[in-house]
């Protein structure tokens, strides 16, 4: 049987360009298909099993609430905790789990935090488009996608299920050591 890499391999390398092709004449499906490719990674990754410690968790800026204006691309670790957005609670879940966390401002700070930190399995959040790229050329590592909501449209107030993300640590890190 091929292995659940290959098969992802064939859906990144393959089925994404050949999606985004048809999403490139078709403009109203092009999320859908994206979104398709992200649950069928994510399927995929979860066969996997990837099970390790050195998980990253990436996060877009945009879920920093716009009223707040501390820096966080350089050090998450600057947020206040005053609660007004997921950020707070999204500390706190990695803390809990004693994972890097980390939040860039679009795809080339998030290809360029993920080959310092070199982890072998990533958690990340964003849109479909930044998403389902991102983890299209990040193949062969193993990362599990989670769209953002966006109430207020693309790059603004966006929120992201908690649930979603501590479900998504613990199906790549459970029983690691
Ligand atoms: S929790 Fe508060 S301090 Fe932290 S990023 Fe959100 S608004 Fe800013």
């Amino acid at each position: 049987m091929i292995s659940y890499k290959w098969q992802r391999g064939f859906l990144l390398k393959v089925l994404y360009p050949l999606f985004m092709f048809i999403g490139a004449f078709v403009k109203k499906k092009k999320e859908a298909l994206q979104g398709l490719v992200i649950r069928l990674n994510n399927k995929l990754v979860v066969k996997e099993r990837p099970r390790t410690r050195r998980l990253l968790v990436l996060l877009p800026h945009c879920l920093q609430v716009d009223e707040c204006k501390i820096r966080l691309t350089h050090n998450i670790y600057n947020c206040e905790r005053c609660g007004k957005c997921e950020i707070k609670d999204l500390i706190n879940i990695a803390d809990r789990n004693k994972l890097e966390l980390f939040v860039a401002t679009g795809g080339n700070l998030a290809r360029r935090i993920v080959s310092e930190v070199n982890p072998e399995a990533v958690v990340a959040v964003a849109c479909e488009n930044d998403l389902s790229s991102g983890i299209a050329d990040t193949y062969p590592l193993p990362v599990f996608g989670i769209p953002n909501e966006r109430p207020f449209g693309p790059c603004l107030n966006t929120r992201v299920d908690l649930k979603k993300v501590e479900e998504a640590i613990e199906l790549l890190s459970n029983g690691a050591s």
